[in-house]
């Protein structure tokens, strides 16, 4: 038989939250693939120096490591790595240790010193051997090095993957403080200049603007023009005039001007504060290390575990031709990329910016990031004239909100109504979906549609809930005939619908009631936005995020309870309809030992073998760890296995070797303050909802009733955006009595989700 392969994991660099995810995924994942996992403590310093630094893992030592945060297993910023005599012992260490792979996760440094580890390696044994501090046939198993890294980083500056292991819990650590920061602001009627990491990537700059609708950010890849002074200076004046109590400006560390000199916080302070100017009463906060800080989001801990899951795939898989890989993740989609590649993009950015080759940096970063930019720049300066359309193509378009409340609804209104007005548009309010569309007309024509306030709305970016109403009626329900007149009646030329399955639904029959009512035949898109993530077209809707975040922090939570009494499992009934996308997820994102989804169903059997699986994992707890166990359950899993009754079958058959309880967080998952990717995805997508309809122009009926394209559904597909026409989604991808999308695309996470959580395999229901 072949000796088990060995497979050792490392953090090093910068520590950033999920990085232990990174770690509890391949030690479990090395283990389930029947390879022997091993942990390299203090990155490279621990390579260098051996012994102790190197130790075995076993299943039960990465237990509770989602829900902490840094790195367990420590880092370091090692100076010897440097230097060849450095990666002379780290080479020693690892042939010592018979480590077969390497799986590293850190920033673009780590990484680079990875690539030089892996391009040095022969040459490293040659010389161990030639020196006598190995044997020929010591080394002879380790000719090629296999090598794979994980980017962990706040900063999301890494080229070649869209989101870094740790920069969304950054992002949240920073809208979090942001947010506090505006409520005094606005009391007080202060200027905030808030400084953010980032000394080469504006992303934290950037997003936390677009999330938190920052009247202005400063960030290394596009500085401001010369006269950004004046600039600013007449911005700020513009929104005080128009009534805003508060003005906030987000400062990356690396800021700097055209020229290449740095731009500091206190430069801005001293151009708001200025008595002969705008005369505000201006404060300067450095974020600092809190953006380090604290356990990782939900994101982060999905992003971790599928990339640390993957990554062991990637060694197992790997042959001495493989070029080394990092692991990414683009739009939805995890995939391996060439390392070195992506090094040298990333370095190149930085030179870039050096060079003052803006543009050039602006286009080598991703998609995502010059999408928010410009839809930061389109939601910020709303008045500048420079995109406005001619009169004749300006169109008026509805906005409405149907189905259940989700975070970042009203980031996404408010992103469309800027746009429309920088534009030319006029964006006008539906209140109430279609129930106070159809409703309020008659004694009060214009009670439930309203032009909106910008005013008002620029205050949405961070507000949960639905600020213009929202209502799960559909429109045959509301009667198609007066909402087909009402359309008619206030010359909408298109029409922009946010919500979950029921507005999935509206835009449906909307759609086929065309033939009968020709008012219908006005360009209609719906972006999704559902906690339940069941929304067909797409991978994600807004909402659920915010939703699996809320699920998280309350499993957390409950999990930390239990640690008194270790010996107890939580049911815990989460939402999401007759889709267990939020079980799934929110389970994967805490380590859950099961989780039971309506696509698969429960059953005695599968119980039978859970419990079993309970009993032997308490039989087997010797104290290592303090925290509870949990199952996550959806609230239509199954007719008759609800949360109590599982926990009370569980209790039974624990014979008070341990206790069950159920737990119910319910609405609590809708959220309360709207997560920082649901916020800014909602710019980003809104923005592009619009932009799409407003490719049909004003008036479009004749063109709209022949393309397809005229009723769609903007989504997040594998790693691209794209609308899907209603037509086809109706038909080909549409669970309708089970109001979900045919295909259930998280499936394999469920099956990561069972393996890390160590679950038997079980036969589902027939
Ligand atoms: P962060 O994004 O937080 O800065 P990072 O991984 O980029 O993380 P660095 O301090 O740049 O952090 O690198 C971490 C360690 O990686 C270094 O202390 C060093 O041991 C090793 N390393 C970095 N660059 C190289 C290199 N060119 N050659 C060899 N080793 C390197």
């Amino acid at each position: 038989m072949a000796p088990r392969k060995r497979i050792a994991i490392m953090t090093s660099g910068g520590d950033s939250p999920g990085m232990n995810g990174v770690v509890r995924a391949c030690v479990r994942m090395a283990i389930h693939m029947g390879c022997d996992a091993l942990c390299v403590y203090e990155g490279y310093e621990g390579l260098v120096r051996g012994g102790d630094y190197i130790r075995q893992m076993e299943w039960h030592d990465v237990r509770g490591w989602l829900s902490e945060g840094g790195t367990l297993i420590g880092t370091a910023r090692c100076m010897a790595f440097f230097e060849r005599a450095g990666r002379l012992k780290a080479a020693k260490n690892m042939v010592l240790n018979g480590i077969d792979a390497l799986i590293i996760c850190g920033g673009d440094g780590s990484l680079t010193g990875a690539d030089r580890f892996r391009e040095e390696w022969p040459s490293l044994l040659q010389e161990l051997v030639a020196t006598g501090e190995l044997k020929p046939a010591q080394v002879e198993p380790y000719q090629h090095l296999n090598l794979v890294g994980l980017v962990g980083s706040i900063d999301n500056d890494l080229s070649g993957t869209d989101a870094t292991i740790g920069c969304y819990s950054a992002l949240s650590r920073v809208c979090e403080m942001v947010d506090y920061i505006e409520a005094t602001a606005t009391s007080h009627s202060r200027a905030f200049v808030i400084e953010v990491m980032g000394r080469h990537c504006g992303w934290l700059a950037l997003m936390g603007g677009v999330a938190t609708g920052a009247d202005s950010i400063f960030i290394p890849e596009k500085p401001k023009r010369d006269d950004w002074r004046e600039e600013m200076r007449a911005l700020v004046e513009k929104h005080r005039k128009s009534g805003k109590r508060k003005t906030i400006v987000i400062i990356a560390e690396g800021a700097q001007d055209r020229h290449g000199h740095k731009i500091t916080p206190e430069m801005v302070k001293d151009l708001l504060a200025d008595k002969n100017g705008l005369a505000l009463d201006t404060r300067i906060t450095t974020l600092g290390h809190v953006q380090r800080g604290g356990t990782a989001v939900a994101y982060d801990r999905m992003l971790a575990t599928l990339q640390g899951v993957e990554a062991v795939r990637a060694v197992l898989e790997a042959t001495p031709e493989t070029k080394t890989s990092f692991i990414a993740i683009t739009e939805n989609k995890i995939a391996r990329k060439p390392l070195m590649e992506a090094v040298q993009e990333t370095k190149s950015i930085a030179k870039a910016i050096e060079a003052q080759e803006f543009e050039k940096a602006m286009t080598m970063r991703d998609t995502e990031f010059y999408d928010q930019y410009t839809s930061y720049m389109m939601t910020s300066a709303v008045q500048d004239q420079t995109m406005l359309l001619p009169e004749k193509e300006r169109m008026k378009i509805g906005f409405i909100n149907v189905g259940a409340p989700a975070g970042g609804m009203n980031a996404a209104m408010r992103a469309g109504v800027a746009y429309c007005m920088s534009r030319g548009h006029e964006a006008v309010a539906i209140h109430n979906g279609f129930a106070g569309f159809s409703r309020h007309h008659g004694d009060t024509p214009l009670g439930a549609v309203r032009p909106f306030n910008w005013l008002e709305v620029d205050g949405w970016a961070s507000k949960g809930g639905s600020e213009i109403g929202t209502n799960r009626e559909l429109p045959s329900e509301s009667g198609m005939e007066t909402i087909a007149n009402l359309i008619e009646f206030y010359q909408f030329d298109a029409l922009f619908l946010i919500g979950g399955f029921e507005a999935f639904h509206a835009i449906s029959q909307l759609r086929e009631a065309r033939a009968q009512y020709p008012s219908l035949c006005i360009p209609m898109t719906l972006l999704p936005a559902t906690i339940s993530n069941n929304v067909p077209g797409t991978e994600y809707s807004l909402g659920s995020d915010t939703c699996l975040n809320e699920l998280v922090n309350y499993c957390d939570k409950i999990k930390q309870s239990a640690s008194a009494t270790r010996r107890r499992v939580f049911v815990i009934e989460t939402q999401g309809g007759r889709s267990g996308y939020v079980a799934t997820l929110a389970g994967l994102g805490v380590g859950a030992t099961a989780i039971y989804t309506p696509e698969e169903g429960i059953s005695l059997d599968m119980l039978a073998s859970d419990v079993r699986h309970l009993k032997e994992v308490f039989a087997n707890d010797k104290g290592q760890s303090r925290a509870g166990r949990l199952i996550l359950v959806n609230e239509k899993a199954s007719k008759v296995y609800k949360a109590k009754l599982i926990a009370d079958i569980i209790r039974e058959e624990a014979h008070d070797r341990f206790e069950a309880r159920d737990s119910i967080p319910g609405h609590v998952q809708q959220g309360g303050v709207p997560s920082p990717m649901d916020r800014c995805r909602a710019v980003r997508l809104a923005i592009k909802c619009i932009q799409h309809l407003e490719q049909f122009g004003k008036n479009a009926h004749n063109k709209a009733k022949k393309d397809p394209n005229s009723a769609t559904v903007i989504g997040i597909k594998g790693a691209g955006v794209v609308f899907t026409p209603m037509s086809e989604l109706e038909e080909m991808d549409t669970d309708w009595p089970n109001r979900r999308a045919k295909a259930a695309f998280w499936l394999d996470m469920k099956e990561t989700a069972d393996i890390l959580g160590g679950r038997p395999k079980h036969h589902p229901p027939e």
